[in-house]
């Protein structure tokens, strides 16, 4: 079943109206028609089952017939993702979303060797978010994850404080017990937030500002994962410690 996306000002009497790129999308490209059955997640939280009743010269009309099971986590999981090169950052964003994360704040740290071209970043972050959207609609997403400014590593483990609590898988960490014991204190409601270092990994530095700040770095194994590795692994492990 296909999924939408809609503000709640286009939700009227039990009617949800989609409009703009996602009408194009479900008209001509995936072709629904009427009596068909789509998804619909309202930005008020609530989700639906409707059925294609019409469609008009710029809107397909929905009616909802039944709710929809949330199938968001509780609290927020927010990614720090060290800027990687190329396109690694746009497959780490889709799969981000299909594990649940709130949030994406790409990171520039120490060891990070692309550099942000300023005036090309609006557009990359439009970019970035549209890849989001489309992981949220197929992952049916109740909500679309946000996908911030790059930020200094500095600004983010600033804009982290206010989380519940911060980890940092570090290659340097020992033993994977005391990951597992973190793990296990992970309350569904709490907000989590995860630092993940570049292909180069973290400076000193970096390590040192963490744990100034009360952020746990923590071990995810023996091995050394690649950066998009151990992204979505930690991403999963907090995933299935905010289930209930
Ligand atoms: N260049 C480094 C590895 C960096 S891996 C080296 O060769 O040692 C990139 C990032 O993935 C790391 O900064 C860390 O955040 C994470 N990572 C990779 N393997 C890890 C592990 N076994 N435990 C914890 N974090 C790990």
């Amino acid at each position: 079943m296909f999924q939408f996306f809609v503000r709640s000002e286009k939700v009227n009497n039990g009617l949800a109206c989609i409009t703009g790129d996602d009408y194009h999308h479900l008209k001509d490209v995936v072709r629904l028609k009427e009596g068909d059955k789509v998804r619909i997640s309202i930005d008020t939280g609530e989700n639906y089952i409707g059925v294609i009743e019409d469609f008009t010269e710029d809107a397909a009309i929905v009616e909802l017939t039944d709710k929809a099971a949330d199938t968001e986590l509780k609290g927020k999981m927010t990614l720090f993702q060290g800027m990687p090169k190329s396109d690694k950052l746009e497959f780490i964003i889709e799969k981000a979303v299909e594990l649940g994360v709130t949030e994406i704040v790409p990171t520039m740290m120490e060891f990070s060797v692309v550099k942000i071209d300023e005036k090309k970043i609006i557009s990359k972050v439009e970019r970035w978010q549209k890849i989001a959207e489309a992981a949220a609609k197929q992952s049916k997403r109740s909500i679309v994850p946000q996908v911030l400014r790059p930020m200094k590593y500095k600004d983010a483990v600033e804009y982290a404080a206010s989380n519940t609590i911060n980890l940092v898988p570090y290659e340097n960490e020992s033993g994977p017990k005391g990951t597992i014991e973190l793990l296990k204190a992970v309350k569904p409601e709490d907000s989590v937030g995860i630092f993940i270092g570049p292909e180069g990994g973290f400076s000193e530095k970096e390590i040192e500002l963490a744990r100034e700040k009360n952020m746990k770095t923590v071990s995810l194994g023996r091995r050394i994962l690649r950066t998009e590795t151990a992204a979505l692994t930690a991403l999963s492990l907090i995933m299935m410690s905010k289930e209930e």
